[in-house]
């Protein structure tokens, strides 16, 4: 029934090449055979229902114009002038009648061919336009089955339009057309497949806030074991008048990389403990040492014990932050949180610091606050943001150290006047191992501000800066403030 009503609605044929000639052709026939029936058999007197028939041949030829194109139009134009060539003899005409007639049947054929022309075209450039769109869709499609990147669009309402073949792979399942995303009654969503909760879902992201969601990463475990490893981000697709017509969720599989990663890690993990060990050592038997010289009072030796003292102190910095890294990335940093003043803190550390620093340390501290948190790594955090703003001021003379309040949380900052910071770095230099540029003025392993950032966020504050380029750069962190109950 379905079939037979999309047969007949003239709609539904639009953007099919095919056209039907039969079907115009037998069902103007039949309606010259049913118009002769009814006028000889029902209405029994021809000329008046010759305006109904003329009314019901120009229903069909824009029915057929509009369902087959020009081939049905004028299909139904010359049945339908043989039906009226076919009355004139049939009923004798003769004389003015048959002039009339003839006339009649001219002006009609041109107003039936005006007609049958202009809907017949109007159809064809439809069709044309239709299948210039299907083709530029189709082509589209086969680009984006070819990335080797998963890609997933959807409709503003989450029904699930397009998958590319990368994402099938991605998923080692059929994901199915016309699923609704976050519809399910499940808690997964389909698009990233079983494992995804519907709400993590970047996709249901952007169908319910209408904006670009953060890049998400999913991990996969198969029966056998293995895991694949996915970030996915998902961006609305807007219309000129910033209407969302639907939603593109783009997948890559970073399996490898992760891999590599934790290769990485694994190695700088065994490679920083084994360091560990013997540099302890060393460590000892250089103050042993240091302790014996001092007693020679060989002057030379001294100084050369106390430089190899400071290079040891360095490295064992370094291999700590390795540590630490690998200790944060296997969630393994140990936080031993107790209740200090943290300006008394910041002051200890500024008088142990400006004994060893060339810049003048200015305090801005104005604030008396208590935090609950690990002094050690707080005093980790601060060494590390003062001993940076000194690294990266060469030249320059002051270093402030400042505090202020908002709101539950004490906000600590870290001022220098130095190299400063473009914007397209601000956020890159919080990332492990990541130093700005690639030559090496400034030593160091990109690890500092990544360290204590999540050191930071273990204590339920943020880090953040702000800098310009050549005017120097302000480091600030929160921590939330003590209230006893
Ligand atoms: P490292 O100093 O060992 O390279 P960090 O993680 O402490 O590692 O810093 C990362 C990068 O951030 C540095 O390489 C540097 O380019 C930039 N940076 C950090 N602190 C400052 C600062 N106070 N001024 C300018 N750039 C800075």
């Amino acid at each position: 029934m379905e079939k037979l009503l999309s047969y007949l609605n003239p709609i539904a044929q639009l953007g099919k090449p095919k056209r039907s000639f039969l079907y115009p052709l037998l069902v103007n026939i039949a309606i010259c055979i049913l118009s002769e029936i009814y006028t000889y058999n029902i209405a029994k007197d021809p000329l008046a229902v010759g305006g109904y028939i003329i009314f019901l041949n120009v229903a069909f030829i824009i029915y057929f114009s509009f369902r087959d194109g020009l081939l049905g139009g004028f299909t139904s134009v010359v049945i339908t002038l043989l039906y009226y060539a076919y009355i004139m003899y049939t009923r004798h005409y003769t004389g003015k009648i048959l002039t009339a007639g003839i006339d009649a049947t001219i002006s009609l054929g041109l107003v039936y061919s005006l007609l049958a022309g202009i809907i017949g075209f109007l159809k064809n450039t439809i069709d044309k336009f239709i299948e210039r769109e299907a083709n530029a869709r189709s082509r589209l499609e086969a680009i984006l089955d070819q990335l080797p990147t998963g890609i997933i669009i959807s409709s503003p309402q989450g029904d699930i339009e397009f998958i590319n073949k990368h994402t099938q792979k991605l998923f080692g399942k059929e994901v199915q057309k016309g699923i609704q995303i976050g519809n399910n009654t499940g808690h997964t969503s389909l698009q990233d497949g079983i494992l995804v909760k519907v709400k993590d879902s970047p996709s249901v992201h952007v169908l319910t806030t209408g904006k670009k969601s953060k890049e998400k990463s999913f991990t996969f475990s198969y029966e056998n074991g293995e895991k694949m490893y996915v970030t996915s981000h998902a961006s609305p697709i807007k219309n000129k008048k910033g209407k969302i017509i639907a939603v593109a969720s783009i997948s890559h599989d970073v399996t490898a990389q992760r891999i590599q990663e934790q290769r990485k890690d694994d190695f700088i993990n065994m490679t920083s403990h084994e360091l560990k060990t013997p540099l302890t050592s060393v460590k000892v038997f250089t103050q042993v040492l240091q302790r014996k010289l001092e007693k020679t009072n060989d002057k030379e030796a001294i100084h050369i014990a106390d430089r190899i003292n400071t290079q040891l102190n360095k490295l064992t910095m370094l291999v700590g932050d390795l540590l630490d890294v690998t200790r944060m990335e296997k969630g393994k940093l140990k936080v031993v949180k107790e209740k200090f003043l943290v300006h008394e803190l910041v002051s200890e550390i500024v008088e142990d610091l400006q004994l060893i620093s060339e810049h003048t340390l200015v305090l801005h501290w104005t604030t008396k606050s208590y935090v609950f948190g690990d002094k050690e790594r707080i005093r980790q955090v601060l060494t590390n943001l003062v001993t940076n703003a000194v690294k990266y001021s060469p030249g320059d003379e002051k270093i402030i150290i400042g505090s202020r309040k908002n709101k539950d949380m004490l906000e600590i900052y870290v001022q220098d006047f130095g190299i400063g910071i473009v914007d397209s770095e601000k956020r890159k230099i919080f990332e492990r191992f990541y130093q700005v540029g690639e030559d090496s003025t400034y030593p160091g392993l990109g690890l500092g501000l990544y360290i204590s950032s999540q050191i930071i966020k273990q204590h339920k504050g943020k880090m953040w800066v702000e800098s310009e380029k050549e005017k120097g750069s302000t480091f600030w962190f929160s921590l939330p403030i003590y209230r006893s109950q």
